[in-house]
This record gives C-alpha cells, structure tokens and sequence, in this order.
C-alpha cells in the first residue's frame, strides 16, 4: 500500500488504513512505522523520517510536539521519586549523594525513554489521523507573513 494524500480526504476513502491503537503504539515503541510495521521512523535519535521507507507513509507529518517529554517526565518522576523518599526516610543520606545517585538515573532514564514513547506517541496520531497540514518544503518557499499590529499592548520599540 501507498500512502496517497489526494485519497485521504473527500469522498473517496483513504487508501491508508491506519492499524489499530495497540499495534501502531507497538509499532511506534519498537521505531517501525505504525502503518506498516516495516519501515523505520526515526532517521536519528528523536528525528522523524520524512516518508516511511516501505509504504511512504509521511511520517514527519505525524507531529508529537511536547507530548513526549511530558509523557515522559511523568513516568520517570513517578518511578523514581517514591525511590528517593523511601531511601532519605530509610539512610538519611547526605544530599550531595542523594544528587549523585538520582540525578544521572533521572537523565539516564529520561534519554532511554523519550525515543520509545515518542516512537508510541506517533504511532498513537496516526490511529487519530492527526497529520500536520503544513509541508514543511511550502513553509520555507513561503514569504514570511507580516506580522499582525498588537491592538492595545505598548509598542516596545516607540
Ligand atoms: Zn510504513
């Protein structure tokens, strides 16, 4: 299957059916495309693909913005923050070393996590059909728009 933008919309129906919720979150976990399982969806460590390799999906399209890292700060914290209470009621530490400890597992496991879950997070828009409109190479070509005048705020530069 090829994924065909002039088929999405309107009254023909999509070409591209997007796989269930819990195969494309897989899918998206295991950095294979949500649609066919196949193609890669990272080219780097957290930098969509443009297309996806085997079906030409437009995985770049499929914009997670700040979803991950929220989703992410929200696991880490609460697997480690019950951790780091539990060892200051039961050790008392020094804080120096409450930092040595935890503030490298924090990071550690904030990096191992953020590709998976935005691997997830991509495969999850794909089941919502969330597709950025814009085309990255037609935003670059376009003229920058005017800004439209603040009506009421100070101007900063008067
Ligand atoms: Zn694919």
């Amino acid at each position: 299957m090829r994924w065909d933008a002039t088929t999405s919309g309107g009254d023909k129906a999509p070409r591209f059916v997007p796989a269930p919720l819990g195969t494309a979150l897989g899918r998206g976990v295991r950095n294979r495309c949500p649609y066919c399982g196949v193609g890669r969806v990272f080219a780097g460590y957290l930098t969509l693909v443009p297309e996806c390799s085997n079906c030409h999906a437009p995985l770049a399209r499929l914009r997670a913005d700040d979803a991950p890292p929220y989703f992410v700060i929200f696991l880490v914290g609460h697997l480690l923050v019950p951790p780091v209470f539990w060892v200051e009621k039961a050790y008392e530490p020094p804080m120096w070393l409450h930092m040595v400890i935890w503030l490298p597992l924090f990071t550690i496991l904030c990096i191992l996590l953020l590709r998976p879950i935005k691997g997830a997070v991509v495969g999850w828009m794909s089941t919502l059909g969330i597709v950025s409109v814009e085309d990255d190479d037609d935003e670059k070509e376009a003229p920058a728009a005017a800004a439209p005048p603040l009506h009421g705020l100070p101007d900063r530069n008067a």
